[in-house]
């Protein structure tokens, strides 16, 4: 661990990979959403900007290898990185048969500055032969699959029209378990559905379950979505700055000291946000989150150990 008072990704990363500086290139491998085409729903998830939204019939123009390469040079050059995770970020990075999915990953596993994948999906979206292939991969090289969960609360996932429940990511979590691949989560913080209260004790629950990793960011409204439709309609309460950050440190002294911190907030860019706006860069937020934890005198897991409920079990 540097010397943050979190257990962050990157000093998670130096040491599981030597002392090597290891940077995530970003990949869209033309991957789609089925909670957009019909699958599951058509409207999506009513915070996920529509205007970003790529229809199946038009695919990035660059390959896999094109888009490892370029971002590689980049951030070789802006950060001096040594060795890389290719990450799949955008939509779902499993919604395609399994044998696609084999040639997407493994083009981005060819560049010998690759050390792994991270593969960002839903939690509906894995099944057995799809586990296998990483399962594979992960004897060799780093995997890690992040389940987008946003919340382990139905009223919250029926809200947000996630088009799954808290139990499918309980399955999700059941079928990658114990092959040698990461696991991670993403949480919104914030949803107008859950009281603080609720929003705190889902550190708690994450805490008992089989992930190592954790993305937890405030709820951003976004233009073009139907989360900004609702907010205009009935203005809801969104997070203020210094709350945000009293809220944050209250959520990571009762999180797993082990557990990852991939993301702490988000930064929609300032022409599509509509709330909350704060005015404060990525790198500001950094030190204002080191402030906050170091006048509340607390940190990652200080409060781990409290009496509640870690069975990962959520009355829902
Ligand atoms: S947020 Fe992700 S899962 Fe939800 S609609 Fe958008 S792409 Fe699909």
């Amino acid at each position: 661990m540097d010397m943050r008072r979190y257990n962050s990704f990157s000093s998670f990363a130096r040491s599981y990979f030597g002392g090597e500086k290891i940077h995530k290139v970003n990949i869209d491998a033309g991957f789609t959403c089925p909670n957009r085409d019909g699958t599951v729903g058509v409207g999506g998830c009513i915070y996920c900007n529509n205007s970003s939204f790529r229809p199946s019939s038009c695919k990035p123009s660059l390959s896999v290898k094109e888009q490892v390469e370029n971002g590689i040079a980049y951030l070789r050059k802006r950060y001096r990185a040594e060795r890389f995770i290719a990450y799949f970020q955008p939509y779902t990075n499993t919604y395609a048969p399994v044998e696609e999915l084999r040639r997407l990953y493994l083009e981005a596993l060819e560049n010998p500055l690759v050390a792994g994948l991270a593969i960002g999906t839903r939690p509906d979206c894995v099944d057995e032969e799809k586990m296998s292939l990483l399962a594979g991969i992960a004897k060799t090289r780093f995997v890690l699959i992040e389940y987008g969960l946003q919340s382990i609360y139905d009223k919250s996932l029926r809200y947000i029209n996630r088009g799954h429940d808290y139990n499918k990511f309980l399955q999700a979590l059941r079928l990658t378990s114990g092959r040698g691949i990461h696991t991670g989560a993403h949480l919104i913080a914030g949803l107008p559905t859950e009281s603080r209260e609720e929003t705190l004790h889902m550190a708690d629950v994450v805490s008992g379950l089989d992930i190592g990793f954790l993305k937890i960011h405030q709820l951003q409204v976004v233009k073009g979505t139907r989360l900004e439709a609702d907010y205009r309609r009935e203005p809801f309460h969104v997070f203020g700055y210094d709350e945000y950050l009293e809220f944050l440190a209250g959520f990571l002294e009762r999180l797993n000291p082990g557990i990852v911190l991939q993301r702490l907030f988000a930064t929609a860019p300032d022409d599509i946000l509509v709330a909350p706006q704060w005015g404060a860069d990525r790198h500001r937020i950094h030190r204002d989150i080191e402030l906050k934890l170091a006048e509340m005198d607390t940190f990652q897991g200080k409060r781990f150990h409290d009496p509640v409920n870690r069975t990962g079990a959520v009355r829902n």
